[in-house]
């Protein structure tokens, strides 16, 4: 296992110019040791943003690079989440102005939750279970550059709280070498991560990466127990929506025995269209199948 430390922090997923921390092969599993989104620094109520403002001036640090061997351009990394171990607390911050209920937010509010050993938090007396997940998780785009708070079809800060354990991600690969990276691991998110945070935490974080030769989609694919599923990161979620939804079907349709538009006719079945965050620089949504269709794979 190739352990990738939590001092090895970036904060921008760029087609040129990436440093990698270290090196990975095909079948490789690696540890990633994340720092929560607000650099570790939130660790009291008490703390304001601009108490840690000039340590932390940036959000979203996210572990790695890794340049995985034998990646190329055309290609996909495949990326199976084998585990996800929460830190020892989880921060969350209202801001005032900012967020999907911003004009609600009257002043700055911080809480911080002790992850219980049993996996739970108590929220004001309220008992709620984790669903670890990772909010940035993604490699070199094909073209141009996005900071890690900003999500596209390289990945990135998709917010989706679909990618936890057990799941399968697939990234098209826009540089060689990948240039792979995750963090943001969230303790628990509802979709749309209406206030800009989720239950923020510090993590470890398995993954195995395998690389897919010669063939990639346009954008995230997701799989789960057979249920396949694309991303989509747009300015709107009218066009994150359109995104995801042809996604996903030009991704089913050569892999399946169905013609076109019987295809078409099950997504409308069991095709769930969903909001993965709101609250991005630019907004996701993922398509998923709600159950497996038979044969498919990647
Ligand atoms: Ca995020
Ligand atoms: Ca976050």
């Amino acid at each position: 296992m190739i352990e990738i430390g939590r001092e090895n922090q970036f904060y921008g997923f760029a087609h040129e110019g990436m440093q990698a921390c270290c090196t990975a092969r095909d079948g490789d599993v690696l540890r990633f040791h994340t720092q929560d989104c607000y650099g570790d620094l939130l660790t009291r109520e008490d703390i304001r943003r601009a108490d840690i403002g000039d340590r932390a001036p940036k959000f979203n640090p996210t572990t790695g690079p890794v340049y995985i061997e034998g990646a190329n351009p055309g290609d996909t990394l495949a990326v199976e989440i084998l585990d996800i171990v929460p830190g020892a607390r989880g921060a969350m911050r209202l801001t005032p102005g900012v967020g999907g209920l911003a004009d609600a937010v009257e002043r700055e509010h911080v809480r911080i939750f002790p992850i219980g050993a049993d996996g739970t938090i108590d929220f004001d007396g309220l008992r709620l279970a984790l669903e670890p997940m990772i909010g940035v998780i993604g490699v070199a785009p094909r073209a141009g550059a996005y900071d890690t708070d900003t999500p596209h079809q390289h990945g990135g800060n998709m917010d989706n709280r679909c990618i936890g354990k057990g799941c399968t991600v697939y990234f098209p690969v826009g540089a060689q070498g990948a240039y792979f990276g995750l963090g943001d691991v969230h303790g628990l998110m509802g979709d749309g991560e209406v206030c800009i945070c989720g239950l923020e935490m510090a993590a470890t974080v398995d993954v195995r990466v395998r690389v897919i030769p010669g063939r990639q989609e346009g954008c995230p694919i997701w799989e789960k127990d057979g249920r396949w599923a694309a991303m989509y990161s747009a300015e709107t979620l009218d066009e994150a929506a359109r995104g995801a939804r042809y996604a996903l079907l030009n991704f089913l349709a050569p892999r399946v025995a169905l013609p076109k538009e019987e295809l078409i006719l099950l997504l409308s079945l069991i095709g769930d269209l969903s909001v993965c965050q709101v609250v991005d620089p630019l907004q996701t949504v993922r398509f998923s199948l709600r159950r497996p269709i038979g044969e498919v794979r990647f």
